[in-house]
């Protein structure tokens, strides 16, 4: 008999909350999580051959190449399901090529595994992801990228004003969290998001909605009444 590999895409605006509510699914069930923003920024710091391709596009808000994504998400896979199940995607696919490359190639290797697919999108307002966009500072070590909250009253505030609870490194805001590029990401994210929904559902995978406004906790609750987890 064939295992079954499942993947979880999760999608929504930037600043939806995807990156945190993966890594409350890896915490809690062992699952691993790639963030293909995450992939992009340590493949720059390393200044891999990848990374000297895709530095501006990173910097300036824009999309990488489908084929670098794909082709970056496709090895990762490869090698996580030697030692997990279940993966989630966070940021990937982002638009319809993405989507038809991982389409084909789930299809083209489905002789050896059985794949599962299902899309969570993320549902927030356009006020919120600002918001939570203009008060994010990341992690500057990049193994670890962990999101914090510059607002006091937020629970992603950190211990240390500083520095990442997790492993100490210097919290750092992102260039393309500044505001002028903001309103380029999120136009790009929804300029894409209807025809990667119409390609999800005419191909028969589970499309699920969450309400992504709320605060982590009700955010992760919901997701697992919805992937009856
Ligand atoms: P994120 O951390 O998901 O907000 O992604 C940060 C940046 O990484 C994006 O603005 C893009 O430049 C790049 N990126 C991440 N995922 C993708 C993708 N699936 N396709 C193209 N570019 C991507």
């Amino acid at each position: 008999m064939l295992g079954t590999k499942r993947i979880i895409v999760f999608i929504g605006l930037p600043g939806s909350g995807k990156g945190t509510i993966s890594k409350l699914c890896v915490d809690n069930f062992g699952w691993l999580q790639l963030s293909t923003g995450d992939l992009c920024r340590k493949n720059i710091a390393e200044q891999t051959e990848i990374g000297k391709k895709i530095d501006f596009a990173i910097k300036s808000g824009k999309l990488v190449s489908d084929s670098i994504i794909s082709e970056m998400v496709f090895d990762w896979l490869c090698d996580s399901f030697k030692s997990v199940d279940t993966v989630i995607f966070d940021g990937y696919p982002r638009t319809l090529v993405q989507a038809n490359q991982l389409h084909d190639f789930l299809m083209n290797n489905s002789t050896s595994l059985n794949y599962k697919l299902d899309i969570v999108r993320f549902v927030v307002s356009m006020q919120m992801v600002k918001d939570r966009l203009s008060d994010r500072i990341i992690c500057s070590n990049k193994n670890c990228q962990m999101a914090y909250s510059t607002d006091s009253t937020s629970k992603f505030f950190p211990k240390n004003p500083q520095f990442c609870d997790r492993c100490g490194s210097l919290l750092v805001k992102r260039p393309d969290d500044q505001p002028e590029i903001v309103g380029d990401r999120l136009e790009t994210y929804n300029r894409h998001e209807q025809e990667l929904l119409k390609f999800f559902v005419s191909n028969q995978y589970t499309v699920i909605d969450i309400s992504a406004d709320q605060q982590a906790d009700v955010v992760f609750a919901e997701l697992k009444r919805a992937l009856h987890l």
